[in-house]
């Protein structure tokens, strides 16, 4: 990536906003931001509009938001402490939770995901499905088997409504 001098200030800009990320997303696309009306709900005129390739680095960088340290030891780090405030405010109270939490029953639940396809992984056995015996920091893991045959799409959904 080549950028000039004049780029370099609103580079770092888009650098640091993502946090330390070392495997940053790359979107293209557009983004607009329209003005809403909070009282009706009703959207009003256009306020800012920006293309990908109008950004210092030809692209939209987000966050990986990934959780394993292994992958993206910033990301990682921003997860943990995330659900540490998450789980301290579900049991005392605070973050805009009431107090009054604290005297509830509590209840350690956790849901997982249905299938939406193989992945590579490291079962107790040591092969993976694949073949292969993957080592613990591999990048495969957790990818599909066949992106061909993944359901993206229900795995997008599940975890955008989860
Ligand atoms: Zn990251
Ligand atoms: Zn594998």
């Amino acid at each position: 990536m080549l950028a000039s001098l004049g780029t370099m200030p609103a580079l770092l800009r888009q650098l640091s906003g993502l946090g330390g990320c070392t495997n940053p997303i790359r979107l293209d696309g557009h983004r607009s931001e329209y003005a809403l009306d909070t009282a009706t709900g009703e959207i009003g005129p256009l306020v800012h509009h920006i293309t990908s390739d109008q950004l210092p680095a030809g692209h939209l960088l987000v966050r990986c938001n990934n959780r394993r340290t292994t992958r993206c030891p910033a990301c990682a780090e921003v997860y943990r402490r995330d659900t540490y405030q998450l789980i301290t405010a579900g049991l005392r109270g605070g973050k805009g939770t009431p107090e009054q939490v604290a005297t509830h029953p509590r209840v350690f639940a956790t849901f997982t995901a249905p299938s939406f396809g193989p992945v590579h992984n490291r079962p107790d056995s040591g092969r993976c499905r694949c073949g292969a015996v993957h080592p613990a920091d591999a990048p495969e893991l957790g990818t599909p088997l066949d992106p061909d045959s993944y359901d993206y799409e229900a795995a997008v959904l599940w975890n955008a409504h989860a």
